[in-house]
């Protein structure tokens, strides 16, 4: 059995920006209910869900993209994830400064993965053309982050 003190820990030093699994409830009720028995893990074909702090599942994009296949939410057990018929998640891709378009070397790796279009290139005078991101298309797949050369996208909840 989870220590209960020690559930409420991790949830509180968890930041609600990191993404934990398309469709799931709040981070509050995860934590405390999931028991960490790995079925969503198994299930993901992509691959992409890993053992996170305090062993409870999480995406890593760094390992591919999220399909929302949604056979995590139908493997888990517990009553821990939405209908799939919703909105999987509020999650949006960000560009930081490492961006290496920022720094003049042309680039556009993470537009060429991007199926919904969500990052087009702007041609600037006297720059490579700089990604621009838009938010409202972005599904928050992650498809974009391995694919990036210079590490400069995070996935992050708006
Ligand atoms: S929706 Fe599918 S691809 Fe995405 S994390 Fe769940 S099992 Fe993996
Ligand atoms: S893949 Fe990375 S480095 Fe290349 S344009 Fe996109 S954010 Fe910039
Ligand atoms: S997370 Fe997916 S939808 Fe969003 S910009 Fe990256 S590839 Fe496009």
């Amino acid at each position: 059995m989870f220590d209960r003190g020690r559930r409420s820990l991790l949830s509180r030093r968890r930041t609600p920006s990191i993404p934990r699994m398309p469709w799931v409830v709040d981070e509050e009720t995860f934590v405390d209910q999931c028991t960490r028995c790995n079925k969503c893990q198994s299930a993901c074909e992509e691959n992409i869900i890993i053992k996170g702090d305090g062993g409870f599942p999480t995406v890593d994009f760094n390992r591919g993209e999220c399909t929302f296949c949604g056979d995590c939410a139908e493997a888990c057990p517990e009553p821990l994830f939405r209908p799939t018929t919703e909105t999987a998640w509020d999650v949006k891709a960000q560009i930081n400064q490492q961006c290496l378009a920022q720094h003049n070397v042309e680039c556009r790796s993470c537009g060429d993965m991007c199926e919904v279009m969500a990052i087009r290139f702007q041609l600037q005078p006297g720059r490579v053309a700089q990604p621009q991101l838009e938010s409202d298309v972005c599904n928050g797949c992650g498809a974009c982050v391995a694919t990036c050369p210079s590490s400069a996208i995070t996935m992050v909840t708006s």
